[in-house]
Parts: C-alpha cells; structure tokens; sequence
C-alpha cells in the first residue's frame, strides 16, 4: 500500500516545481495577501511557503494529508470548480509520501500556533520518542508549509535531477506566472542563504507593472490590454499581448484557465498564428491569458502534472480570443 501511495504521488508530482504550484494554489485558495518562498537545491532539499491566509484550524491537522481531505467541497457547485482544479484534496497527502512535511499555522482566533509533522500521509513526532500530536508553538497567523528532502522515498527520482539551478529556473519561472496573474497578492522567492530575493513583487501592484518588472521592460512598453467574453460560448477571456514593436526569440505564453495555470498546445498555436501574420519572421510576442470558463464544461481527465486542458467549444473559443486579440492589435497599430 506504502510503495503504491509513494507511486502515485510521485507521478503527481514529478519535479518539485509541481509541489510548489499546488503550495501557491493552496495559499491563494486560504486568501492570503502575501506569499514568501525559500528554496534550497532547486526545491530538492528545501521548499518552503510562508502564507498571511486563513490559516488551518487545529481539529483539522490530524487529517490533513490524508487523501481526498480537503476543505473546499461545500457544495456540489464547489465540487465542479475543484474539478477544475484536477484533484481534489491530493497535494499535501502526495507530498507527504515523498517528503519531509512540516505544517505551522495559526487561525485568527486561535491563541497560537500550531506545529504538525507528517510521514506518510500521518502525523508523525518531530524527534524520534516525543508524541505525533501537533504542538503549540509562536506564530503570526497563516501557514507555513516547509517541504524537506523532495523524493527521498524514491531515491532513483532524487538521483534523476541533474542540475538544481534548472529546477530553480523552473520554479521562479511559475512564481512569476502567479504573480502576474494575482495582482493583489505580494510574492518572494528566495534562494536559501542569499540575501537579496530572486523575485520581490508588493501586493496591490497592477499586471502591468508586475510584467515590467518580471518580464522586462521592452515587453512593458509594447503592452495592450484585452478583455472578451461570450455568452453564448460560455466564456471570458482578458489579458495582456504584445504588439509589433516587441519581439522576442520565443514566444512567453501564460496561460490561465479558471485561474489555474495550464498549458494549452492548441491556444498556444493559435495565438502565434495570429502574431504570424504581422511580426516579422522568427519573432515572438509576449502574451499573458486568463480563460474563465463554466468548470462543468472543463475536461482535466488528462495527466495532472501535463497541465493540459481542454473544454466544450474549444475551437470556437480560441477562434474568438484570437480574433479579439487581433483586432486589438490592429488598432494599436493603426
Ligand atoms: P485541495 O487544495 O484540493 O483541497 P490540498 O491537499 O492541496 O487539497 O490541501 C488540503 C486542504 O488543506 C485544503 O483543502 C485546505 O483546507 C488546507 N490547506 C492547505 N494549504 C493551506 C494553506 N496554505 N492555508 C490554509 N489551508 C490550507
Ligand atoms: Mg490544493
């Protein structure tokens, strides 16, 4: 049963980029205002979340990395935006199957914090011989997750990564992405033992200023901001894209569907054509997209950590953002 669960999990997650989406997801999902990561070997050895949300109350700690617990399934309305959401209730379980789980949180009316310590899927003693029961301890409200030695139960995994600084590549790579797309929410992240952070973005920044400084400026300066929707289709799309007077080597596609971030093979084709026709050749734009579509119309039955979604009138859609965002840009031509 043990070696099934550390299976699935590690197909779950499969590098610690992966852990570190589901920890943002969770802190955005708990309300928080601020969001501070601490990284050490590229997340291998150290993956850390301090959030300011809701925190976690103390009740709920025994079971909170079993599978399938989770606290956002109030009702069945709320069942079909988790299913948006790929799996419900499977991160933190997952996680603590193939890591060293820490969780410290403290609710607003609670007298303190608590500190949890999880093997396995249960709570587990922080020191061999004390009890499993979490612990009162100091602690602002929110909740820290610190995520210790990723896939040390599956050690030909941890031998599989070969170069540490291509995972941190990859997690400030998303970090960025959430920090574009929820502006209201302040974002580090931090190499452990570095002084000064990777990324430093205050709450309450617009998207477009977030783009400038975490993209650059040459993108910020050929920025056009675009919002859509149909009733019909079933969907409303906004974002930011380049025009003409930017390009790039490659294309920086961010793609967010029901506030998720995915990957989207076919939206992303669609959109290069439509830069295809006015950019000059080998030249790439920039574009940042968020889809908001009916979550009983989203199909996520695809491999998680693939990211792929697809959805009821896909080919419309994507038809019709396209056609927006190349109207968009004519004008900013013209
Ligand atoms: P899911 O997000 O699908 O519910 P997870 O395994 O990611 O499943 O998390 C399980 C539960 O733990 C969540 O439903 C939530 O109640 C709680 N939780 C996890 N992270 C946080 C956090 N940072 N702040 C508050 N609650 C959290
Ligand atoms: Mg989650």
């Amino acid at each position: 049963q043990d070696v099934v669960n550390k299976i699935a999990a590690g197909e779950i997650i499969v590098a610690p980029v992966n852990a570190l989406k589901e920890l943002m997801e969770n802190s955005v999902d708990a309300g928080a205002a601020s969001l501070e990561i601490l990284v050490k070997d590229g997340g291998l050895k150290l993956l850390q979340v301090t959030d300011n949300g809701c925190g976690i109350e103390k009740e709920d700690l025994p079971i909170l990395c079993e599978r399938f617990t989770t606290s956002k399934l109030q009702k069945f309305e709320d069942l079909q935006t988790i299913a948006t959401y790929g799996f419900r209730g499977e991160a933190l379980a997952s996680i603590s199957h193939i890591a060293h789980l820490t969780v410290t949180t403290k609710t607003k009316d609670s007298s303190c914090a608590w500190r949890a310590v999880y093997e396995g899927g249960k709570l587990t003693p922080a020191k061999p011989g004390q009890s499993a029961d979490p612990k009162p301890v100091a602690g602002r409200q929110g909740t820290q997750i610190t995520v210790e030695d990723l896939f040390y139960t599956i050690p030909t995994r941890q031998r599989a990564f070969r170069s540490t600084s291509d995972e941190y590549s990859k997690i400030i790579d998303m970090v960025r992405r959430y920090a574009v797309h929820c502006p209201h929410v302040g974002f580090s992240c931090k190499k452990h033992g570095e002084s000064s952070a990777t990324i430093a973005i205050p709450a309450h920044t617009s998207r477009s200023d977030r783009i400038r400084r975490l993209y650059g400026g040459s993108v910020a300066n050929g920025l056009t901001e675009f919002s859509t929707s149909d009733d019909q289709l079933g969907f409303k799309a906004s974002g930011f894209a380049t025009n003409a007077n930017y390009s790039a080597k490659k294309t920086t596609f961010l793609l967010f569907i029901n506030h998720r971030c995915v990957e989207s093979f076919k939206i992303r084709k669609a959109i290069e054509q439509t830069y295809a026709s006015f950019l000059p050749k080998n030249s790439h734009p920039f574009v940042y997209l968020s889809l908001e579509i009916d979550p009983r119309k989203v199909d996520v039955n695809v491999h998680p950590t693939k990211q792929e979604v697809h959805f009821l009138n896909e080919d419309e859609t994507i038809q019709a953002v396209c056609e927006h965002l190349r109207s968009e840009l004519a004008q900013v031509d013209a």
